[in-house]
């Protein structure tokens, strides 16, 4: 491709909004452009990369023996009314874009496709015979996030790779999940990126198996734990750990201390001198179910620990059925204006007990009478402890589960794990933290949708029984620009070969000089014949811009038609090392063919 004939404008200036290095390097070297909010174009730079990120996909996923198709991204809203997902979907904090036809009819815009997949099996798979089978497909999907953000990282609008797999057993499925855990480490060792593998929240619909790949970089919005001995990884999300020691309580004796203005646990062991271990923190929640019924939760916890709310909305959601829902659609801590539409009066917050009172709950329809009461593991053997007292400004001490206090009867984990805790494998590991950004996740999910969508097939016993299901998504956009925040330098980005847009530019310094765009053109026929992808930088424009150019779009190999033409030669600069050689022009294409091959085998 001709730079004079493409639709090429970079950008000098850092592009306001942007706040990652990506996302700038991307809009300032005319790869994207905003449109709207969470929307971007893919200008022709662009769409060659993710073109190359979708065929290394395709490549691995066919390897597999799974198949491509392409799926509606207009989705009757009767099928997610059916799976029970329409009103967690499209109300509260839901990401389907719903609309309603000339017909009145409801649909969404795709966010992801197992309700139509699991109709097409319910339709289409009969028999054992036709399993198991895996599709897939490439495409836009379409999400209102809360706030898009950092470009392509978080759109409204953006391409990702979903597959779903249809089994007999959950033998075949585990065979398949593993089949995908290679097809993504090598699609993403291929596309040139560091990253790791790490056990993932698998929702409420629990599951047997989920895990997200990452990739790291500062910017990512998931926090990694791990430890050395490469044994654990883990999203923070789904992170178990053991918690640090408790050092044993400094109060024998059960009594009410008056402790003022010490709403934060750091204050309250200021003032008691006491280790926050000993601390019995009761954190308040308000939680929305799919019937509109609100239920006020109050979490025991250990002072030094936070909720992991993740653990927690998972914990709800299981407990769903209790209060005539399915789900839950929103949890939140309670702040002054929303304590005011249940309270009967003014809690004594910072200073709560685990006993606090039901009556602060007001009577109404649609507002649960009782706290739930939830205790979390780190506080049920914790002797003579600190809580509050309900009552501002004072806490008591020396207090014991079975005297002062009864022991809530639900015990559960949703403690958050966190850097510096020791592993559950090896005691002797201690976590660490790393921030990665999740461009994949793989999925076992059984027979959720299965069920509710009544796809089942006939077994060699010739019964009737649920198809058991996996799903694997990979964010093909997300990808590309993560490549971009894993690999730049102050001069503009630095494209894995694997992905780049081009091999090779091609920078004529000078286009008066008939010499240099003679070489120039001569070398641009032979690299594309050679299917080494290259750019011609044949602009009126001064080599400076040129140059400057070439290193902000990144493409991994620069030859300059200059001054050593005239031993023969030409000048050729690898993007990533900047180091730069003078090759006889007719050793151009062997040496770049055989240094590109090199490049993409280092990447497999
Ligand atoms: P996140 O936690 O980042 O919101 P998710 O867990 O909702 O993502 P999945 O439903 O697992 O995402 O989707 C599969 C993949 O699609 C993700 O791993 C990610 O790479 C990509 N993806 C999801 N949401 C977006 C988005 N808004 N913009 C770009 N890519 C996305
Ligand atoms: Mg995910």
């Amino acid at each position: 491709m001709r730079l004079s004939q493409m639709l090429f404008v970079t950008l000098r200036e850092d592009p306001g909004l942007a706040e990652i290095p990506s996302h700038k390097l991307l809009l300032r070297a005319g790869y994207i452009r905003r449109i709207g909010s969470g929307i971007y174009a893919y200008l022709p730079l662009m769409w060659r990369v993710l073109q190359k990120v979708s065929q290394i996909v395709r490549e691995e996923m066919n390897a597999t023996g799974a198949q491509e198709c392409l799926l509606p991204q207009l989705q009757p809203a009767e099928l997610w009314r059916e799976s029970g997902r329409w009103d967690t979907y499209t109300k509260a904090e839901g990401i389907m874009f719903a609309l309603i036809d000339r017909q009145e009819r409801e649909l969404g815009l795709g966010p992801t496709h197992e309700e139509v997949i699991t109709t097409l099996a319910r339709d289409m798979i009969r028999s054992y015979r036709q399993l198991p089978l895996h599709l897939y497909q490439i495409q836009t999907k379409f999400r209102d996030e809360i706030r898009p953000r950092f470009g392509l990282m978080r759109g409204r609008e953006f391409i990702m790779k979903d597959g779903y797999s249809f089994h007999t057993n959950e033998d075949s499925l585990k065979q398949t999940y593993q089949d995908m855990q290679q097809v993504y480490s090598n699609t993403l060792r291929r596309a040139g990126l560091a990253f790791r593998a790490v056990d993932a929240d698998a929702g409420a619909i629990g599951g047997s198996g989920s895990q997200e790949f990452m990739v790291l970089a500062e910017a990512g919005e998931d926090q990694v734990l791990y430890t050395e001995d490469g044994k654990y990884a883990a999203n923070v999300e789904k992170a178990v750990s053991l918690p640090t020691k408790v050092q044993s309580s400094a109060f024998t004796t059960y009594e009410k201390r008056e402790t003022p203005q010490t709403q934060t646990i750091e204050k309250l062991c200021q003032f008691l001198k006491c280790s926050p271990t000993q601390v019995v923190k009761n954190v308040l929640y308000q939680t929305v179910y799919d019937n509109g019924m609100t239920v006020l939760v109050l979490v025991n916890i250990r002072g030094d620990q936070e909720v992991n709310e993740v653990k927690l909305i998972n914990e709800l959601t299981k407990q769903a059925s209790q209060y005539g829902a399915k789900t839950i659609l929103a949890l939140t801590v309670p702040d002054t204006e929303a304590q005011q539409k249940w309270a009967t009066k003014q809690l004594p917050l910072g200073y709560i007990a685990p006993d606090i009172e039901d009556s602060y709950i007001r009577s109404e329809k649609q507002l649960h009478p009782k706290f739930l009461r939830l205790v979390d593991i780190t506080v049920i053997d914790l002797k003579n402890f600190v809580t509050g007292a309900n009552e501002s400004d004072y806490h008591v001490v020396g207090a014991n589960w079975g005297e002062q206090f009864q022991l809530p009867s639900q015990v559960v984990d949703v403690r958050k794990a966190k850097p510096g805790d020791r592993a559950i494998h090896d005691p002797n590991q201690t976590l660490q933290s790393t921030r990665g950004i999740e461009v994949g996740h793989i999925f076992q999910l059984g027979t959720k949708y299965s069920k509710a969508l009544s796809a089942t097939y006939t077994s060699e016993q010739g019964e009737e029984v649920p198809l058991v299901m996996g799903c694997y998504g990979l964010g093909v956009s997300r990808l590309a620009q993560a490549a971009v925040e894993q690999s730049y330098d102050q001069d503009g980005i630095i494209w894995p070969v694997a992905i780049a847009p081009y091999h090779v530019i091609i920078s004529i310094p000078n286009i008066t000089d008939t010499k240099q765009v003679q070489a120039a053109e001569q070398l641009y026929t032979q690299l594309n014949s050679a299917s080494i992808e290259t750019l011609l930088d044949d602009r009126n424009e001064r080599a400076g811009v040129k140059f400057k150019d070439a290193d902000l779009i990144g493409i991994p190999y620069r030859i300059v038609t200059g001054r050593s033409l005239a031993n023969g030669k030409v000048e050729v600069v690898e993007r990533k090392t900047r180091k730069s050689q003078e090759i006889p022009l007719l050793e151009v294409v062997s040496t770049l063919k055989q240094w590109i091959d090199a490049d993409q085998v280092e990447e497999k």
